[in-house]
C-alpha cells in the first residue's frame, strides 16, 4: 500500500490507540548534565554493575544497529528475541476473537503459537511447490480482519529466499500489516528489506541476533518499521523488555563486525562442503538450496534416519510433517569438526 491508502489508525486495536503507556522512574527522567543522585526507583544503592534498571529505550544499543542498518533510530525496537517483538505486534493489532492472521506454511512454528495464545485465527495458504508464495491466493483468502501476514525470508525451514517480486505485490495490495522476519538475513547476498520501510508504510522487518551474530542466549530480537508503527509498539511494551546484561553482551557483539563476518563466512562455506558431501548419500534424494544456516534435505525414510542420528549422538531436525516437507531432515551447519562428524555418521549409517 502507498501512504495515502494506508491508515495505522485502522489497524490498531482500539484499547492501545487511546492507551495511556505506564511511565517507569528512568523514562522520566533522561537528560542531566550533572552527576544526580538517584532516588526515584527504588533501587538498592550499593553499586555491583547491575544494582539499576536498565535504559528503556536501549539507546546506546540502537545507535550502532541504527547506523549499521541505515536506519533511524525512531524506526527500531529491541525485544526479548524477536519472539517478544511478534508477540507485541500481534497484541498491538489483533483483536481477540475477530481478527486473524495469514500464514505460509511450511514456514517458522510461532506464528502460529502466538496466534492460538492471542486467540486470533490463523488462515494457511501453503507455499508452492519451490516454496514461493501463492499472491493470489493469498489475497483471495485474505479479508478486512486480516491484519498480519507472515513472510519468512530466507524461510525456515525450507532454508529459499522469497522473490522480490511476489513480496512487493503482497506489500502493494494486502490490506494489512506485511511482517518480513529476516532472522537468516546475513546468510544471503540479498539486500535486507529494512531499506524499504520509508516506501511502504505497512512494512514490518523483524531481526534477531539469535542466529548469525550467535547471541540466542542472551534474547535480542529487532523490530524495523514506520515510526508511526514503532510508537505503538513502545506504548505497549514492557519498560525493561531488554535487560542490562543482554545490552552489554549486544553492544560488545554489534562493535565486532570483523568477527561475526568471519564467522558467517565460514558458515557459508561449511554449508557449500556439506551440500556436496550430502549429495553422495544414498538415501539423500533431493538437497533444498539454502540461503540459511541449514539444509532441508528429503531422505528415503525420515523418521529411521532421524531414530539412527540419534543413536549415534547427532541431533537434528525432523520436518517431515509440514506441509511439503514429508520425509525431509533439516541440519544446522556446525563447526568444520561437526559438519564432518555429520557427514561420517551418514556415510555410516548409508551402508
Ligand atoms: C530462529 C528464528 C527466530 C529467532 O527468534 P528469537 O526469538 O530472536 O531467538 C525468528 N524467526 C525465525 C524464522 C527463526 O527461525
Amino acid at each position: 500500500m502507498n501512504k495515502t491508502q494506508f491508515s495505522i489508525k485502522q489497524l490498531v486495536r482500539k484499547n492501545i490507540q487511546y492507551l495511556k503507556p505506564y511511565s517507569s522512574a528512568r523514562d522520566e527522567f533522561t537528560d542531566f548534565d550533572q552527576d544526580m543522585v538517584f532516588l526515584d526507583a527504588n533501587e538498592n544503592p550499593y553499586e555491583n554493575g547491575v544494582n539499576r534498571y536498565p535504559d528503556p529505550q536501549q539507546k546506546s544499543l540502537k545507535k550502532i544497529i541504527a547506523n549499521q542498518r541505515k536506519v533511524s533510530e525512531t524506526n527500531l525496537l529491541l525485544g526479548n528475541g524477536s519472539d517478544e517483538v511478534l508477540d507485541l505486534i500481534f497484541r498491538a493489532f489483533c483483536e481477540p476473537g475477530i481478527d486473524n492472521i495469514i500464514t505460509l506454511p511450511p514456514t517458522y512454528g510461532m506464528y502460529k503459537v502466538l496466534a492460538e495464545i492471542n486467540n486470533i485465527e490463523e488462515q494457511q495458504v501453503w507455499l508452492e511447490e519451490g516454496f514461493q508464495p501463492d499472491v493470489e491466493a493469498i489475497l483471495a483468502t485474505a479479508n478486512s480482519d486480516s491484519k498480519l501476514l507472515f513472510i519468512c525470508s530466507p524461510n525456515n525451514p525450507s532454508g529459499n529466499l522469497i522473490e522480490q517480486k511476489r513480496i512487493e505485490e503482497l506489500l502493494e495490495r494486502f490490506r494489512g500489516l506485511v511482517i518480513i522476519d529476516e532472522a537468516y538475513i546475513d546468510f544471503t547476498d540479498r539486500e535486507s528489506w529494512v531499506g524499504s520501510i520509508d516506501r511502504y508504510p505497512n512494512l514490518i522487518v523483524t531481526q534477531t541476533l539469535s542466529k548469525a551474530y550467535g547471541l540466542a542466549g542472551i534474547r535480542l530480537g529487532i523490530c524495523y518499521a514506520s515510526e508511526e508503527i514503532i510508537d505503538i509498539l513502545n506504548k505497549i511494551k514492557p519498560p525493561y523488555n531488554v535487560n542490562e546484561l543482554t545490552q552489554q553482551r549486544a553492544l560488545q557483539r554489534v562493535s565486532n563486525e570483523d568477527q561475526i563476518l568471519a564467522e558467517i563466512s565460514a558458515i557459508i562455506e561449511g554449508r557449500t562442503l556439506l551440500e556436496e558431501a550430502l549429495s553422495n548419500i544414498s538415501f539423500v534424494e533431493k538437497i533444498f538450496k539454502s540461503d540459511a544456516n541449514f539444509i532441508l534435505v528429503r531422505v528415503d525414510d525420515a523418521n529411521k534416519r532421524y531414530d539412527q542420528l540419534i543413536k549415534e549422538g547427532i541431533v537434528v531436525r525432523n520436518r517431515s510433517t509440514q506441509p511439503l516437507c514429508k520425509n525431509t531432515l533439516r541440519f544446522t551447519v556446525g563447526t568444520k569438526e561437526e559438519n564432518e562428524k555429520l557427514i561420517e555418521v551418514l556415510t555410516l549409517i548409508s551402508n
